[in-house]
């Protein structure tokens, strides 16, 4: 019963041992390295072991040629040696071609099929001339015999396979063979072969396995190596990607213009003709925010992708286009061009920019404003200046010229100069003593009655005279100085108000940052609160552009406001965004029609229908509607008949000081009573 387990078991030991022992033999086909490696070894040995053998062999004739006969001395060894010689060759020759792992292969096997061949063969020679010989002669083949094999073993060290046959054929029948002799000589000689033997098979398996595991390690350190690079390469081109559109980032952005700057020396003669080599661009999406607001991110993130796709598409190599951050992008040009190439260049890129967004149902049309600038002579010392120029020209481009390019001149220059100027002089005036505020009468018609006043920053300073107030509020609105500034001119805009009569309202023009936080818009309720002018007879006028900062916290001011009492007026409508969506989801009470739409709308059908379209959407949505720049009785005609009712414009009255507000409204009461 135990005896078949038993022997099951010694069975599988068996086959464990011979296909251990077949492993010995075998050339490792499924390691490719490996074999490369024992071909290259190979390569540059085996030539030498047919050297060793050549040779050796040929002295083992000579000392035989007289005493054998010459099929032994001459024929067999000239024949073998022959062989052995076209090998040499043919390994030679093939030693530095390049060839694929296959015919390595081939190699290896071919070895491994010829050594027991060569081996037999040479062997049975050896013994066969034993017989001729004096005691000399005999003692030469042993020695012969002895030294030749190893030599070739060690030749073929690469070859575990090769040299372990070649040991098994040479010398275990010169051990039977030379102890067979009787001869006390040849029998130590036969125990000493053996004992090397021993020892070389040792040597022989272990220097095997090392070279095994040294191409193993050679080709994992070699891998890794691969990986790393892989792997610092994608972390190189994702840290200098921008994700969501697919562009290079602000990094890698910054990374260009610095190494454009770095090789903008070669470009002196391009300089020295008037044209230009280093441009940087600035482009920003106008009112990109609101869509953000009124469709949410996910779409605005489409929107971002979709210019991203449409800028990649154009990126060609002069031209490198990249996402800054936000809606902004930038472009770096290396290119000579002209002040009207590139403003062409500008007018194409906007154009591109502007064409509709379609995201599924929804189609979307936005504009893009763009700021150049380029170096025009010496090196490109500091690229950052150029960034900055390229920044103010991009503000100009926003304040003045939405939807276009914009190159900064030497006329920008001087603005950026007296932006510095005013920004200087805001930091230090004394706000309650140069600020003051005039009031711009809006009136209804027919009866051209006043129903309120707007309230108008104006600013006087000892040097710069009188500053106009959209160039000190963006001023300080940048400087974090408006939140003072507001204080000031909603205290003394209150104070006048004051005087008026109770159903004259005051309408007061806030700022992006007055209402940005609840705090801000904390201190305006206060003033309001302590100002003794009841809120209902306070307007707040907002731009949209003051709601894209941050949308939620405006309109939370403004529901705050209004909870007072205030009304809320949405200013220079028909410039921005002027989604219907937006309007709806603001406390509003009021819009107020850009005036850029009454300038030209006496020949202009277009302004005409907007104008109109605006009012009858206030008309829907139970909004007041006023409507701003009204210049000559001609424009007023025309508005009157759109079904414009409130007006405001230099027609009716310009900016004036509080008394000429308080004269006016006391001799229009008196005309009244009258
Ligand atoms: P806005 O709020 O649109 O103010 C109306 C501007 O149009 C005023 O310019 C006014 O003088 C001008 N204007 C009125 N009627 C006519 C007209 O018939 N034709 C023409 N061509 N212009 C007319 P102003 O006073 O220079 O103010 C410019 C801008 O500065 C204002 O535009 C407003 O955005 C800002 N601003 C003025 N005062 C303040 C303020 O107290 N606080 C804040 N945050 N901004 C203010
Ligand atoms: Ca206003
Ligand atoms: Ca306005």
């Amino acid at each position: 019963m135990t005896s078949r387990p038993v022997h099951r078991a010694w069975t599988l030991r068996c086959r464990r041992a011979v296909e251990r022992c077949a492993r010995l033999f075998a050339v490792p086909a499924e390691n490719p390295e490996l074999i490369r490696s024992q071909s290259a070894a190979l390569s540059t040995q085996i030539p030498l072991l047919y050297f060793i053998l050549v040779t050796n062999s040929v002295a083992l004739a000579l000392t035989h040629l007289h005493s054998a006969p010459a099929w032994m001395t001459v024929w067999t060894p000239g024949a073998l040696c022959g062989f052995c010689i076209v090998r040499l060759v043919w390994w030679r020759r093939i030693r530095h071609i390049e060839v694929d792992t296959a015919t390595h292969l081939r190699r290896l096997r071919l070895t491994l099929r010829l050594v027991p061949v060569l081996g037999v063969l040479f062997t049975a020679w050896g013994f066969n001339l034993y017989r001729y010989g004096d005691a000399y002669a005999q003692a030469h083949v042993a020695f012969y015999m002895a030294i030749t094999v190893i030599g070739c073993i060690f030749c073929l060290m690469h070859l575990r396979g090769a040299a372990l046959m070649l040991a098994a054929i040479v010398i275990l029948p010169f051990a039977v063979f030379f102890s067979l002799t009787g001869n006390l000589v040849f029998m130590l000689m036969a125990a000493n072969l053996l004992l090397v033997w021993v020892a070389m098979i040792f040597v022989l398996l272990v220097h095997y396995r090392d070279f095994a595991r040294l191409v193993e390690s050679t080709v994992t350190l070699r891998l890794r190596q691969a990986e790393t690079q892989r792997l610092s390469d994608e972390n190189f081109r994702l840290a200098n990607l921008d994700s969501l559109t697919g562009l290079p980032n602000r990094r890698a952005f910054l990374a260009h213009v610095d190494s454009m700057a770095a090789h903008a020396s070669g470009h002196h003669a391009a300089r020295a003709r008037g044209t230009r080599s280093i441009v940087i661009g600035l482009i920003d999406l106008d009112d990109f925010k609101l869509v953000n607001d009124a469709y949410g991110h996910s779409t605005g993130d489409r929107v971002l992708a979709e210019v991203g796709r449409r800028l990649l598409d154009i990126s060609t190599n002069p031209v490198f286009f990249a996402r800054l951050g936000g809606d902004e992008f930038g472009m770096l040009l290396r290119e000579n061009l002209s002040t009207d190439e590139l403003m062409a260049r500008g007018r194409a890129l906007c154009r591109l920019l502007q064409q509709p967004y379609e995201l599924g149902e929804l189609t979307l049309r936005l504009t893009a404003s763009v700021g150049f600038a380029a170096s025009p002579d010496g090196p490109l010392e500091r690229p950052e200046l150029l960034f900055e120029q390229a920044d103010h020209a991009l503000y100009y481009a926003k304040q003045n010229a939405r939807g276009e390019p914009v190159i900064f001149s030497h006329a920008h220059e001087s603005e950026r100069r007296r932006m510095g100027l005013i920004e200087q002089a805001l930091a230090h005036a004394d706000l309650v003593r140069e600020l003051s505020v005039a009031f711009q009468p809006i009136v209804e018609l027919p009866s051209h009655r006043i129903l309120g006043f707007e309230a108008l920053a104006r600013w006087t300073h000892e040097r710069l005279g009188q500053v106009p107030p959209a160039e000190f509020i963006a001023c300080a609105e940048r400087s974090n100085r408006i939140l003072q500034v507001s204080e000031v001119l909603l205290k003394k805009a209150l104070a006048e108000a004051r005087r008026w009569p109770d159903d004259t309202w005051v309408s007061f023009n806030l700022s992006a940052r007055d209402i940005g936080s609840p705090e801000a818009t904390q201190r305006i309720a206060d003033i309001v609160l302590a100002s003794g002018v009841p809120p209902h007879r306070i307007e707040m006028e907002i731009t949209e552009t003051a709601l894209v900062s941050d949308f939620d916290v405006a309109s939370e001011s403004l529901r705050l406001l209004k909870e007072l009492g205030v009304r809320i007026a949405l200013d220079d409508f028909g410039t921005g965004f002027s989604s219907l969506t937006y309007v709806q989801r603001l406390p509003l009470d009021k819009i107020k029609i850009d005036r850029s739409f009454v300038s030209d709308i006496v020949h202009n059908a277009t302004g005409q229908s907007v104008v109109k379209s605006i009012v009858d959407l206030c008309r829907n949505l139970d909004l007041d509607c006023v409507v701003e720049g009204a210049e000559d009785e001609e424009q007023v005609g025309i508005l009157h008949e759109l079904g414009c009712r409130k007006m405001q414009g230099y027609l009716f009255g310009r900016p004036m000081a509080g008394d000429a507000a308080c004269a006016l409204l006391s001799r229009e009461t008196t005309i009244q009573a009258a």
